[in-house]
């Protein structure tokens, strides 16, 4: 490496370092706030300033016009960028697209857009509150409006369009045609094969409904999920489980790493399948390179698809499985005691696969889930290209639920205003989790192609194994790889195989629960 090149770099590592820090710094005031903080008197409007001063330093550390500078002088030096994977290379290419990212957009715009995000927010969570659409819809429109002067801001492909700016903003080279050609091939299979499983349960066959309805105390599912967790591999000497109204994992560095769930006397499944979920994510940022790289993009864990990913397999693959639950089912009767101890292996098991039709996406089971994503990812680009009006939009979500999921959507307040994330001015994150789910299919199956017998694995409560094979193939690498590199260098294949992992993995489960 050139002299200038070494000094360049060293100066743009620092700078990243400190970026890391405050952003860290950050995330710990947000955790603190969702499940510590008392929210009496002015805490809640000071925690605001805080945390907004933090995210100041932060901009204007990430557009600190310096970066260029070092980031021109490393690439040009041929020595350095060579090989494609190291975590110089790495740490450029990263430092490179988010710095070109945050300085396409200028400053007004970035402070239109979080003042309206606030506002839009507040409006969203009162007229979901009254169940009156028409109090949104302005700042939906606004919200498209200011989402489409940032697409224009990134650009796109000639032959793309602008939600493809917006995706590529949570998922790296996500195009709109990416997105629509992988789920056109699963859409068809997953509404007809739940089609089945919907009529099989008409007629009165697939599990019984005890386990979503046992009542166990919040203390006793407490130490349950924390056993599940620390069985299946999250190491509490490097994070925490605490409570919050929405589940969520935050590293602050890979040694400490807060998750979180959330409990309700009849919810002991919700419980236990958001600790899993987050405890894959938590897994994920305690296994990414530590040491010097702490603190760059090279010692970060991979978003969102690949992060997904981890999540979804440790919540399905793993904690939906028969072997899971052969462990599992004398542990959840060791420790929730009577509340539970009329359930039997079947009730427990076929009952965490219990597939439902339902109205709402985070409630919703592993099959349907991603018709749950297909109807947002398709009315958020009718919104973007202008082929559907934000107040045309409680009409068409209700089309597209009759059409995919076979229900009626009573009010928009469980249509189209559940989910916070267009409000904040979240489009084109959606499809994320679906990706997710693919990519996790086709890992899987190739873990168990190497590994195999992991369904005896889990029935000997023995995790080891395949944490072992996520750290080895996926947690170890940190940002190195993109999903599809990834994915071809773990499975052998691309990404397009994932709609018929994915279906292999639910109709071996599902058919024999469901006699279909
Ligand atoms: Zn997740």
């Amino acid at each position: 490496m050139k002299t200038k090149t070494r000094e360049s770099y060293g100066k743009l590592i620092e700078h990243v370092r400190e970026i890391y820090l405050l952003r860290s710094t950050h995330w710990l005031l947000a955790w603190d706030q969702e499940t510590t903080m008392q929210t009496g008197g002015e805490a809640v409007a000071y925690r605001g300033k805080q945390l907004a001063q933090l995210a100041g330093f932060e901009h204007e550390k990430a557009t600190d016009e310096r970066l260029d500078e070092w980031l021109s002088a490393c690439e040009e030096d041929d020595e350095l960028m060579g090989d494609g994977y190291s975590p110089e290379v790495v740490n450029v290419r990263e430092t490179r697209r988010s710095f070109d990212k945050e300085r396409k957009v200028p400053a007004s715009l970035v402070k239109a857009y979080s003042e309206a995000q606030a506002m839009s927010k507040q409006a969203w969570s009162e007229a979901r509150a009254e169940d009156d659409f028409g109090k949104f819809e302005p700042w939906l429109k606004k919200m498209v409006e200011l989402c489409g002067e940032r697409a224009k801001c990134w650009g796109w492909e000639d032959n793309g369009e602008a939600w493809d700016a917006l995706g590529d903003e949570h998922e790296q080279g996500m195009t709109a045609r990416m997105v629509s050609g992988v789920f056109e091939g699963l859409r068809e299979k997953l509404v007809g094969f739940v089609g089945e499983i919907m009529e099989a349960m008409k007629n009165g066959r697939g599990p019984s409904n005890r386990f979503h309805e046992a009542e166990v105390p919040v203390k006793r599912q407490r130490g349950f999920v924390e056993r599940v967790a620390r069985g299946i591999g999250f190491d509490f000497d490097r994070g925490r489980l605490d409570e919050s109204g929405h589940p969520f994992c935050l590293p602050l560095h890979r040694d400490d790493v807060r998750m979180t769930t959330r409990y309700a006397e009849n919810m002991v499944n919700d419980a236990l399948g958001s600790v899993l979920h987050e405890a894959g994510h938590g897994m994920y940022n305690q296994g990414v390179p530590g040491g010097e790289h702490v603190g760059t993009p090279y010692g970060d864990a991979m978003r969102l698809s690949v992060h997904e990913s981890q999540s979804r397999m440790i919540e399905n693959q793993v904690g939906r499985s028969e072997g899971f639950w052969r462990w599992c089912y004398p542990v959840l009767q060791e420790e929730c005691g009577e509340s539970v101890a009329g359930l039997s292996f079947e009730d427990v098991y076929e009952g965490a696969n219990r597939v439902d039709a339902s109205l709402i996406r985070v409630e919703a089971d592993e099959a349907t889930y991603n018709l749950h994503i297909m109807i947002r990812f398709e009315l958020e680009r009718a919104m973007m290209n202008g082929d559907l009006s934000p107040g045309e939009l409680p009409g068409a979500w209700r089309e597209k639920y009759k059409e995919y999921l076979g229900v009626e959507v009573p009010n928009d307040r469980v249509g189209c205003m559940q989910d916070i994330h267009w409000a904040q001015g979240a489009l084109g994150y959606f499809p994320t989790y679906t990706l997710g789910n693919l990519l996790c299919a086709q890992f899987y199956e190739a873990a168990e192609r190497e590994l195999g017998g992991l369904n005896e694995q889990f029935a000997n409560g023995e995790f080891g194994g395949l944490v072992a094979w996520l750290r080895d193939n996926i947690h170890r690498h940190g940002m190195a790889y993109r999903a599809e590199e990834l994915c071809a260098r773990v499975t052998g294949e691309g990404v397009e195989g994932g709609a018929d992992a994915l279906m292999r993995h639910l109709e071996g489960k599902l058919r024999p629960i469901y006699g279909v």
